[in-house]
């Protein structure tokens, strides 16, 4: 926290309530009472461009506080972009043109109801800065290095979307859990089904965190993916694409709300685990 109060660029605005499965909804109410009704969307829109969200903690998530609270109507007032998971593992979340789509332990996508719950979410408003094209794209780790090379600067938060023809496609998805949790992230990801397609257009919907977010959120590069025909999406584990397109947004903001659970208020933090990425 020392580092993050030396930036006057940066507003954080952490949510803390009385325990309460109700309070997230609660926490944005008051924000929202300000903006008057018929521009609103688009008030709420210009006010929070260059603002990330983030629901909930990673070091939670990985600690096994797998019950969230955030509704997936509440995640559409916090930007067009996202990506996350489920409530209890049920699903992971991506979120495009401000459609969230859940993608279940099966690989079957939909979109969920409004009163589905997110236990880790992050979300952006995109407002394209910059975008480059890319013949071709072997592999994750190429594309993570040309984006870092392209970066302005790794002290700040991006949001990406990356459209292709996608060769092959793998992703990850979760395998809904239920009470008393028992393994963290750190044993379930690399347990967790994977879901292959080939040859078929889709966009990659990502996030960049520096390396000073520690275990706040996913340190480096995170990236969910959707197909175009709505069909196949989840966590992008590896791809080789062509005629890549890469749009990104530079944030210099960040608000996040913590989950009013008693889980939470419990959780020790004591496992890490980071995605391994260069
Ligand atoms: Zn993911």
């Amino acid at each position: 926290m020392p580092l993050l109060n030396q930036s006057t660029k940066w507003l954080i605005c952490v949510s803390l309530g009385v325990a309460s499965c109700f309070a997230a909804p609660r926490v944005f109410a008051q924000e929202k009472s300000v903006v008057k009704m018929d521009d609103a969307a688009a008030n709420l829109r210009a006010d929070r461009t260059e603002t990330y969200y983030q629901y909930s903690i990673w070091g939670a998530f990985v600690n096994r506080v797998f019950e969230g609270f955030l509704p997936v109507e509440e995640l559409k007032q916090q930007g067009d972009i996202g990506l996350g998971s489920f409530t209890k593992l049920d699903g992971e979340m991506v979120m495009l043109d401000g459609v969230p789509y859940k993608i279940d332990e099966t690989g079957k996508v939909f979109v969920p109801p409004n009163d589905e719950k997110l236990v880790y979410a992050n979300a952006a408003y995109f407002d394209e800065d910059q975008s480059f094209q890319l013949p071709a794209v072997s592999n994750f780790e190429m594309l993570r290095g040309i984006i870092g090379d392209r970066l302005p600067s790794r002290n700040y938060f991006y949001a990406f979307k990356v459209t292709g023809n996608f060769k092959s496609m793998k992703c990850g998805g979760l395998s809904r859990q239920e009470p008393p949790f028992k393994e963290g992230l750190d044993v379930l990801i690399p347990a967790r089904p994977v879901f292959d397609r080939e040859n078929f257009k889709g966009t990659m919907v990502g996030f960049f965190c520096p390396s000073f977010i520690g275990d706040i959120n996913v340190a480096g590069f995170h990236f969910h993916f959707i197909s175009d025909d709505k069909q196949f999406g989840g966590h992008v584990l590896e791809f080789d694409a062509t005629d890549v397109t890469v749009a990104f947004d530079q944030m210099d903001e960040y608000k996040f709300a913590l989950p009013n659970s008693e889980a939470y208020e419990q959780v020790s933090f004591e496992k890490s685990f980071q995605y391994k990425q260069k």
